[in-house]
C-alpha cells in the first residue's frame, strides 16, 4: 500500500509553521480519534496514519528528513533494522483526555517504549563520498535473554495481576460533550504487564531488561555530510516488559579533509600553476575523489581563474548516480629567488612587451583611479 503524503494526511502545505501543524493535528485527532468514532472500522488506521503524520512533521529534525527522502529511510538495510518512519506506539490509544485535556496520572499507555539513543560517529571525507560499512559499540538497556523480558525467573510461577485482572489497564469510563470516552490508565499494581511475579530472574533482578555493550554494524550510505541524522529503528533502549525498543541515531560528523572542501554537494580545490603556465597555456593533473584528472588551462589565465569538472563532486545522498562538480581555483604563482640569468630574461621580457604590455594594465590603473575619486 502506498503511503500517504504527511502533508496531506494533515491537510497543510509544505511550508506550514509548527503553530499550523500542531493546530491541523488537534482539530483532526479530535474528529478521527478511535474513542468517538466507534463506528468506523478503519478509525484506528486513520488516527494511527495522522499520529505517524504528525510525530514527523512536529519534529523538526524528522521534518527536514522528511522533506529530503520522503517516506525513505536512508539507513534501510544497516545492520537489519532499517524500515521507514513508524509511527509512535499509542498501545491502545492512550486516551482522548490525557492528549487535550491534560488528564492527570499517567496517561494510559501500557508499558513504556524504549528511549531513542543517539551516536555520533567521526567518518573521513572520503567514506562520505563512497560510504562504509562500519561496526559501532553501544551501551545501551537490552531485553533479559533469560527471561526474555518477563521478569520473572523461568520456571517459576506468574500469577494473574489481581488488580487489573490481567489487562494491564483499568478503564474509566466518562460522558462527555464529544460522547462517551473510554478513559484507560496503566495499571499501578503491575505497571502494565497484567502479572504479577512471584520469583523474579536472577540475572535482571525482575526488571526484564539488562545493560550491555552492543556491536551494531552500521551501513552509512554515500554522499552523507556533518549533520546527516540516521535513524536505525528499534536500535535504541529496551522498552519496559516487553514493548517496543526506542530508536537508535546516527549523527555523521565528517572529518575536514586538507585539498578538497565541500560545499552542498560541489567539491571545491585550489591548484598552483607557475607563471609559464598561466601565460603559455598548459595542461595539469588535478586529483579528484575519483582519480587524476587533466585540466586544460588556456593561454593568458588569470591567477583565481576557476575551472569546472563536471560530476566530479559528492554524490547525491539517496540517489547514487548524480554527483555534484568539482570546482578548481588556479593560482598562479609569482616566481621568487630568481637567478641573475632568469632576472635578465624577465628584464628582456619587459622590453620585448614594451607599450603593449602596458595596456592591460593601463586600464586597471584607471579604473583603479575612479575608484579613488568616488571615495
Ligand atoms: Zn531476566
Ligand atoms: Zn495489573
Amino acid at each position: 500500500m502506498s503511503k500517504r503524503d504527511y502533508y496531506e494526511v494533515l491537510g497543510v502545505s509544505q511550508s506550514a509553521s509548527q503553530d499550523e501543524i500542531k493546530k491541523a493535528y488537534r482539530g483532526l485527532a479530535r474528529k478521527l480519534h478511535p474513542d468517538v468514532n466507534k463506528d468506523d472500522p478503519n478509525a484506528e488506521t486513520k488516527f494511527k496514519e495522522l499520529s505517524e503524520a504528525y510525530e514527523v512533521l512536529s519534529d523538526t529534525t524528522k521534518r527536514s528528513q522528511y522533506d529530503r527522502f520522503g517516506h525513505q529511510d536512508p539507513t534501510a538495510g544497516a545492520g537489519g533494522f532499517g524500515g521507514g518512519f513508524q509511527g509512535q506506539d499509542f498501545g491502545g490509544f492512550g486516551d482522548i483526555f490525557d492528549m487535550f485535556f491534560g488528564g492527570a496520572g499517567g496517561r494510559g499507555r501500557g508499558p513504556q517504549r524504549g528511549a531513542d539513543l543517539e551516536y555520533t560517529m567521526a567518518i573521513e571525507f572520503k567514506d562520505a563520498a563512497f560510504g562504509l560499512k562500519k561496526e559501532i559499540e553501544i551501551p545501551r538497556t537490552e531485553t533479559c535473554d533469560v527471561c526474555s523480558g518477563t521478569g520473572a525467573k523461568p520456571g517459576t510461577k506468574v500469577e494473574t495481576c489481581p488488580t487489573c485482572k490481567g489487562s494491564g489497564a483499568q478503564e474509566f469510563v466518562t460522558n462527555t460533550p464529544l460522547g462517551r470516552m473510554v478513559n484507560r490508565r496503566t495499571c499501578p499494581t503491575c505497571q502494565g504487564t497484567g502479572k504479577r511475579i512471584t520469583t523474579p530472574c536472577t540475572a535482571c533482578k525482575g526488571a526484564g531488561t539488562v545493560r550491555k555493550r552492543r556491536k551494531i554494524e552500521v551501513n552509512i550510505p554515500a554522499g552523507v555530510d556533518t549533520g546527516t541524522r540516521m535513524r536505525i529503528s528499534g536500535g535504541g533502549e529496551a522498552g519496559d516488559h516487553g514493548a517496543p525498543p526506542g530508536d537508535l541515531y546516527i549523527v555523521i560528523r565528517v572529518n575536514k579533509h586538507d585539498f578538497f572542501e565541500r560545499e552542498g554537494n560541489d567539491i571545491w580545490c585550489e591548484v598552483p600553476i607557475t607563471f609559464v603556465q598561466a601565460a603559455l597555456g598548459d595542461e595539469v593533473t588535478v586529483p579528484t575523489l575519483y582519480g587524476r584528472e587533466t585540466l586544460r588551462v588556456p593561454e593568458g589565465t588569470q591567477t583565481g581563474t576557476v575551472f569546472h569538472l563536471r560530476a566530479k563532486g559528492m554524490p547525491r545522498l539517496g540517489n547514487g548516480v548524480a554527483k555534484g562538480d568539482q570546482h578548481v581555483r588556479v593560482i598562479v604563482q609569482t616566481p621568487s629567488r630568481l637567478t641573475d640569468r632568469q632576472k635578465d630574461l624577465f628584464r628582456e621580457l619587459s622590453r620585448e612587451f614594451g607599450e603593449e604590455s602596458h595596456e592591460q594594465s593601463r586600464n586597471i590603473f584607471e579604473r583603479m583611479k575612479s575608484a579613488f575619486l568616488g571615495e
